[in-house]
């Protein structure tokens, strides 16, 4: 059966990359459809209840900045809030909320069921429509065909989706869910490059069952910490403590036992894990010499007992998973509510897309999230956000958008994604941006929020509240600068305690902050009335202090930019390339980067094979 009405964005999969995918298409003004396997799931955390952290706060923020719902769901979630990285610079500072996975659930379907244009519906696509080559629509498994320009897939864990606890196995998209068997055969069958990845989660436990006399507690930090640009403390739920404890070598010789029983080390498995979050069996394995793991207890949320133990995600037979857990202090009679389980899963090769997330082989067809091989909720919402988007301007008639690399950590993200590909899964940290000074996490909205707003995607009160903090950075940069203190003044006397050498001539504030023993808060209010504006006040706080840093990144990325600009003809024949070697010319041929830059980013591409390049374009002309 045709469903009556058509649609201009067809969103397939009710996850991280799904939901921020269908309501930025949606804000963009498009008739919008999201097609998900079950409505109670829409914005399912599958595996650790947690938003942010290193780089992938920068995500949340960036998603944010464009209006997407991450950061606002989290803001209502979060159960407890803390910034990593506090003592070290702004670059590489990142928030971390864990978040009560039903409370954050709730919040994205609250999001979701007010946004405009956007209608939702369960059922599992089975299949697209394709027709004179190009997508038209999907197709679901009671037959029912819905038509749409443009279909973003952003399918997760679920194609081809195998669970695997022991030697045991069977089908499943994550535990309790089923799996996408029939679109995984479809998509197998178009020309797409398909390989296999996994992932895995650990035993969940009951609290009621811990003993946590004795244990770390950690709280989060105090003030409260917000994720969203336009959060507020006051919607924060309840805010709670986790714990530390730690592995010991007696749960390094049960995992050794039961290795043989391990479907990662018996070649069950075939998909490559992610490194960073490896199973506790891979840890140690890998890290034979170390005799203990930290494992972070963490709440799953306000109204359960439940307890995520962050650290032992393991695939062994849930046998050998009772002793491990109960060899861990703390857990001694701990009751394991869900055994930990790994899953295996198809994904597609990204170096198979274009930059909007549009791929090569299929005009109208997207794919955004874990389908590319990334792991992480926030990598997928970057995804699906910028995915959803380049569908609405696909409909629109309009040009697509990605950042570049030194504009936003999703432009790093895709670059990476579309010109190296991944081979294992794929997750952001600071260390992947070279410009990482100027893609802070507090600064995504003076970055991204204007480009957002021109495209459609920011509100109302997200842009007064924007320019608000932009008016308010600009008088507290105005006054910091015009604002002057004397040698021998009163005001030097105040700063007197701090400063490493008097004052030997006039000196704006702006001037002081920059001196290293000094910081904003130290100069702010010795003469006039700071900012109220705690958000203007960090930004021009952090302007001033780190100004000589940031002016020459700034000089470095238009260095860069020219290579950026620099464009490598696809018919390009690197084997006249003179000087090039044999293996970097068989690389070049076969990615065939778009730009000089690109090319630079392929591994193996040394700088000096970039100037041969430059050196052959030139001679070419
Ligand atoms: P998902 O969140 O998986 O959402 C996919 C959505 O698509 C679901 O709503 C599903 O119902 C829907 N769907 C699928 N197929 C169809 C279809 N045919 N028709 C309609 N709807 C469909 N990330 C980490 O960062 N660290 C970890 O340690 C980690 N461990 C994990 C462990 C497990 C067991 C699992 C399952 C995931 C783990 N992840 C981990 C990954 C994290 O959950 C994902 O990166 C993230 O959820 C990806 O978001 P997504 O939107 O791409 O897909």
């Amino acid at each position: 059966m045709e469903f009556k009405q058509t649609f201009d964005v067809i969103v397939v999969g009710g996850g991280h990359a799904g939901t921020e995918a269908c309501l930025a298409a949606a804000r963009m003004g498009c008739r919008t459809l999201l097609l998900t396997h079950s409505v109670d799931t829409l914005g399912q955390m599958s595996c650790n209840p947690a938003i942010g952290g290193i780089g992938k706060s920068h995500l949340v923020k960036e998603v944010d900045a464009l209006g997407g719902a991450m950061g606002r769901a989290t803001d209502r979630a979060g159960i407890q809030f803390r910034i990593l990285n506090s003592r070290k610079g702004p670059a590489v500072r990142a928030t971390r909320a864990q978040a009560d996975r039903v409370l954050y659930r709730n919040a994205i379907r609250e999001i979701l069921e007010a946004q405009d244009n956007l209608s939702i519906f369960q059922q599992p696509v089975d299949d697209l429509l394709i027709e004179n080559g190009v997508v038209a629509g999907a197709i679901t498994q009671m037959g029912v065909i819905f038509r749409a320009p443009r279909v973003v897939l952003t399918t997760g864990t679920f194609l081809g989706g195998k669970l695997h606890i022991g030697l045991e196995n069977s089908s499943g998209g994550r535990a309790g869910d089923p799996p996408s068997i029939a679109l995984a055969d479809r998509l197998r069958e178009l020309p797409f490059r398909v390989e296999r990845l996994k992932t895995g989660t650990p035993p969940r436990i009951d609290a009621r069952s811990v003993n946590f006399a004795g244990l770390e507690e950690q709280w989060g930090d105090e003030p409260l910490p917000v994720m969203s640009f336009i959060g507020d403390v006051s919607e924060h739920p309840e805010q709670r403590c986790c714990w530390i404890t730690h592995t010991n070598e007696r749960t390094h010789e049960i995992i050794r036992a039961g290795l043989d029983r391990s479907p990662l080390f018996s070649g069950v498995i075939e998909g490559v894990g992610p490194r960073y979050c490896p199973s506790v069996e891979d840890k140690i394995h890998r890290f034979a010499d170390k005799n203990s793991h930290q494992v972070f207890i963490e709440p799953e949320g306000l109204s359960t007992p439940e307890l995520y133990p962050n650290g032992i995600s393991t695939s062994l037979p849930f046998d050998v998973q009772i002793d491990l857990v109960h060899s861990i202090v703390g857990f001694e009679n701990a009751h394991i509510t869900r055994p930990g389980y790994a899953i295996e899963y198809d994904f597609f090769d990204p170096r198979d897309l274009q930059y909007s997330l549009e791929t090569k082989a299929l005009p109208g067809l997207y794919f955004a999230g874990q389908i590319n091989g990334t792991t992480g909720y926030e990598e997928a919402a970057a995804q699906g956000l910028l995915a959803g988007m380049n569908a609405a301007l696909a409909v629109r008639g309009e040009e697509p958008w990605c950042p570049r690399r030194d504009e936003a950590y999703i432009g790093v993200l895709v670059d990476d994604l579309i010109t190296i590909g991944t081979i294992e899964p794929y997750r952001m940290f600071t260390s992947r941006a070279e410009h990482r000074l100027l893609l802070r996490e507090d600064n995504a909205d003076l970055r991204l929020t204007p480009q957002g707003r021109e495209f459609g995607l920011v509100c109302d009160t997200r842009w007064q509240r924007f320019e608000q903090k932009r008016e308010a950075m600009e008088r507290e940069s105005q006054r910091l600068a015009t604002t002057w203190v004397h040698p021998g003044s009163a005001e030097e006397q105040q700063l007197a305690a701090k400063l490493s050498s008097p004052l030997t001539r006039e000196y704006s504030l702006a001037d002081l902050i920059k001196r290293p023993e000094l910081d904003y808060t130290d100069v702010a209010s010795i003469k006039g009335e700071p900012t109220a504006d705690t958000q203007a006040a960090e930004q021009v706080s952090i302007q001033a202090k780190y100004a000589g840093y940031i002016d020459r990144q700034k000089d470095e990325v238009a260095r860069l930019r020219r290579y950026e600009n620099t464009a490598l003809p696809a018919d390009l024949d690197y084997d006249q390339v003179d000087g090039l070697s044999n293996e970097v010319k068989q690389t070049l041929g076969e990615a065939r980067p778009e730009t000089l830059a690109r090319a630079g980013r392929i591994p193996g591409v040394t700088p000096a094979a970039v100037s041969l390049l430059l050196i052959y374009l030139k001679k070419r002309g």
